[in-house]
């Protein structure tokens, strides 16, 4: 590639709405650009970085035995109803509908359609175990889109599906992606931890998220420098604190937003009023919580998750939190119930009556406005695990760092086999539900994940495996006809070696096309100047350690190698 015809616009200055370096970086470096919040144009740089990332993982999920095919991103409503997510996924699905008036989805993840595909063409044990995965574009209607690529509303990820005969399979499949994984963002060559991590909303238990350590990561992850010991901080919190389930479960809290009690909820929660924005309702098989988390809700959405089934509810519509509570199979009301109940406004306990068929009374509640016999304290407890905390499994002190969730693998056991009835003949042709996983990989964050890890006041500095380009060759004077003309030769060699190569034949000053070496960060920048010309010397610059080496202009490709 000739650098005056590569499309990547460079940037001098830094754009303002980019709060951190591998958002910068990629604006400034012409690898992307915005289409809308969450939503970018990958240039021809970024995709071939995207691309080597892709190759990287298909080569390991091949290698463990995964097929690869490609699935619609348009989904009918029809599965996700049978599932019951339509109506818990909530505000990040984007929704549409045709010109029939059905109603669609744009792809957030996969598990639905995979598992009716999977359903209606395995019948036999014999067709087990089963890996399928793709790679392709993501949509979720992230609250808050930012940082780039690292939470885009449109992203890539590569989800593998493994479906098994039986929970020994799973656990085989599993520790194959586990090592897949890991495998991968070695060679991506990024620090990452993998580390224990909760359910959320795709259920099921057993799961691991892969972190890429960097400050801007969104997660807090936990680990111990004594043991293996590692995990997200909230899992971890929940074990390092222990509180008892059975107090949990007795606690009953019924809420909507906009009243008093919000502050009174997030009292109890530990969060301020500013944070709450949605209503989740918590049904346990003795009752229910409903909590009001504003904002940053995922640590505490999480956490009551942890212990308790989750529903969640959209805000400010009193009348379907009241009905859903109402709905709730084996659903224990007010009635009776010896356990203390917070109950916002008589207007939220009168609908709530009506729904459930309960007689809440004034006795039954506690208005928050009104001195309790509520004790909150069971969740009052509950606070993020700091630095030097005692290590759940060997009791020294932890370590915290923040890191960047770019893998999951998950234990989906037969979550969704059982609510879509992916079924299979054993071998005495008994009917058993299928035993599923699902492992997704962030393959636009992982780029961007690089760029956290690997970067310096210039610019970039890709690691090999996945530079757009291994070499850029920069001749010092685009005037000078013998420069150029050995430029192009090296770079013509280069190329035809297996080395990608780029040349900077640009009628620009040196300091230009310098500084656009550094800020794209290919490996290798190879001079050619009057030297190369006079002594039939190039002068080969690692970017990563800014390592000057000479080499003799017959005899260098061995060297770049
Ligand atoms: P997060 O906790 O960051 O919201 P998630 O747990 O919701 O991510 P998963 O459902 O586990 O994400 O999806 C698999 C992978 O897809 C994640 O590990 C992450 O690398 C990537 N991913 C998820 N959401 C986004 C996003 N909005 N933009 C870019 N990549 C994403
Ligand atoms: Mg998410
Ligand atoms: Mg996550
Ligand atoms: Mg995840």
């Amino acid at each position: 590639m000739l650098v005056s015809q590569l499309y990547a616009p460079t940037l001098r200055e830094t754009p303002a709405e980019a709060e951190i370096v591998s958002h910068q970086l990629m604006l400034r470096s012409g690898m992307i650009r915005k289409a809308a919040g969450g939503v970018y144009t990958y240039m021809p740089l970024a995709l071939r970085v995207l691309r080597k990332i892709e190759n990287i993982v298909r080569q390991e999920m091949d290698a463990k035995g995964g097929q690869e095919l490609l699935m619609p991103i348009i989904q009918p409503a029809e599965m996700w109803q049978e599932t019951g997510r339509w109506d818990v996924y909530g505000d990040e699905m984007f929704r549409l509908k045709d010109r029939h008036n059905r109603d669609f989805c744009l792809g957030p993840t996969h598990e639905e359609m995979i598992t009716t595909l999977v359903r209606s063409d395995v019948r036999s044990y014999r067709q087990l175990p089963l890996k399928l995965y793709q790679i392709q574009n993501k949509y979720r209607d992230e609250r808050r889109p930012r940082f780039g690529l690292m939470r885009g509303r449109e992203f890539i990820m590569k989800d593998l599906y493994s479906f098994d005969k039986d929970e020994d399979g799973l656990a085989k499949s599993y520790d194959q992606m586990y090592e897949a994984y890991t495998a991968i963002f070695n060679r991506c060559g990024l620090t990452f931890r993998a580390v224990e991590a909760d359910g959320g909303a795709i259920g099921g238990s057993g799961t691991h998220e892969f972190m890429v350590i960097a400050d801007s990561g969104e997660a807090a992850i936990v680990y111990c420098p004594s043991c293996e010991y590692a995990a997200n901080v909230e899992k971890a919190e929940l074990e390092a604190i222990s509180i008892p389930k059975e107090e949990l479960k007795t606690l009953s809290i019924v809420d909507t937003p906009g009243t008093k009690s919000i502050e009174a909820v997030t009292t109890l929660l530990g969060i301020t009023a500013d944070k709450v924005i949605k209503t989740l309702v918590y049904n346990t098989d003795k009752g229910v919580v409903v909590a009001l988390v504003r904002g940053d809700h995922e640590v505490n959405e999480i956490k009551l998750q942890n212990l308790v089934d989750c529903l969640t509810i959209e805000l400010a519509d009193e009348k379907t939190i009241v009905e859903t509570l109402g709905s709730i199979p084996g659903f224990i009301g007010p009635v009776g119930i010896k356990t203390p109940m917070l109950i916002a406004d008589s207007t939220v306990m009168n609908q709530y009556n009506a729904v459930c068929g309960a007689n809440t009374s004034d006795k039954h509640y506690c208005n928050v406005n009104a001195k309790r016999d509520f004790s909150p304290t069971i969740i009052a407890d509950i606070r993020l695990i700091q630095e030097n905390d005692p290590c759940p499994h060997c009791s020294l002190p932890v370590k915290t760092a923040r890191g960047i969730e770019v893998g999951q693998v998950f234990k989906l056991h037969t979550k969704y086999s059982n609510a879509l009835k992916a079924t299979y003949l054993d071998m005495n042709g008994r009917e058993q539900l299928m035993v599923m996983g699902c492992y997704g990989i962030g393959v636009s964050r992982t780029m961007a994940a690089t760029i956290e890890q690997n970067n310096d006041e210039y610019g970039i500095i890709w690691p090999a495996a996945i530079a757009p380009y291994h070499v850029v060759i920069v001749p010092i004077s685009s005037k000078d006809e013998a420069q150029m003309s050995l430029a192009n030769s090296i770079y013509k060699t280069l190329n035809a070696s297996g080395i990608e190569a780029v040349f900077d034949d640009r009628n620009e000053r040196p300091g230009v096309k310098f500084k656009d070496a550094d800020l794209i960060g290919y490996p290798l920048k190879v001079t050619v100047g009057p030297k190369t010309i006079n002594e039939n010397i190039i002068e080969v610059k690692v970017r990563r350690t800014g390592e000057v080496l000479y080499f003799d202009v017959n005899n260098y490709l061995e060297e770049i190698k």
